[in-house]
């Protein structure tokens, strides 16, 4: 067992002898593909104090990102002697972040599945390669292009300022209040009812998020977050607002 507060280069000296097992108890994270997708996720990762695990066959790459991540490291993912070397089968979590090399991606998550460890999110940059990575077993496929495209749609089309997509048929926004929803208490208004949303959170000019409750009148300078189907978000927040 490591120490967990002992330098990073001590502990990957046993990680990367091989012994996977420290880095498991300690919840690692290892991130394959360090493009700007994977690097990005991986910086994230570290920031909020997750111990991540950076692999990618280009030396240039993890040079360039040496001072930054704790523990990164030049391997072929495809290969699966590095795989178990770098203890990928016991980690907590494995995100494949390779996107156009799609034979690395596929045959990287098929040899990760196959050691074990099927806690794989991977990165997919098309329909047809999230269809396979799907079909090998990844439960977790992320699109970043696209689901960007998706939220960039709504923030175009205007009244939002953010756009949460939670599912196909649930999201949550964030908006100012259509003219019709000021002034009487939510309770009063029945915007469930009539409008399939809910108001779960409102901020005063000057003032903090404050969660909403039946009492909580908005006022016409306020900025809410609503949550309902898509659609239904969608038409709220383009209420009484002629752009
Ligand atoms: P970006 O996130 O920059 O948009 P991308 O979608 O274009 O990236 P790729 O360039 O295909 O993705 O891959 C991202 C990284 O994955 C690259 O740095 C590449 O070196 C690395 N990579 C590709 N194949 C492998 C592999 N077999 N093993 C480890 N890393 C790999």
């Amino acid at each position: 067992m490591t120490d967990p507060h002992a330098p990073w280069h001590s502990r990957a000296r046993t990680f990367f002898t091989g012994d996977p097992t420290p880095m498991a108890e300690h919840g690692a994270v290892v991130v394959i593909g360090l493009g700007r997708f994977g690097a990005s996720l991986a910086r994230e990762l570290t920031s909020l104090g997750v111990d991540v695990v950076g692999i990618d066959c280009d030396e240039a790459i993890v040079e360039s990102l040496r001072d930054e991540l704790p523990f990164v490291t030049r391997a072929d993912a495809t290969q699966d002697a590095a795989l178990t070397q770098l203890g990928v089968p016991e980690a907590s979590r494995v995100i494949i972040a390779i996107g156009s090399d799609l034979e690395a991606s596929i045959l990287a998550a098929s040899r990760i599945l196959r050691s074990g460890n099927d806690r794989v999110w991977a990165k997919a940059i098309s329909e047809p390669h999230a269809e396979i990575l799907a079909q090998l077993g990844v439960k977790q496929i992320v699109n970043p292009e696209d689901d960007m495209g998706r939220r960039l749609a709504h923030l175009i089309r205007g009244h939002m300022s953010d756009f949460l997509r939670i599912d196909s048929d649930y999201a949550i926004v964030r908006t100012t209040p259509p003219r019709r929803a000021v002034g009487q208490p939510l309770s009063a208004l029945g915007l469930r009812g009539r409008h399939g949303i809910t108001v779960i959170a409102v901020k005063h000019p000057g003032a903090g998020w404050a969660n909403t409750d039946g009492g909580t009148v908005l006022e016409a300078d306020d900025e809410i977050i609503i949550a309902g189907a898509p659609d239904a978000v969608e038409r709220f927040s383009a209420l009484d607002k002629h752009v």
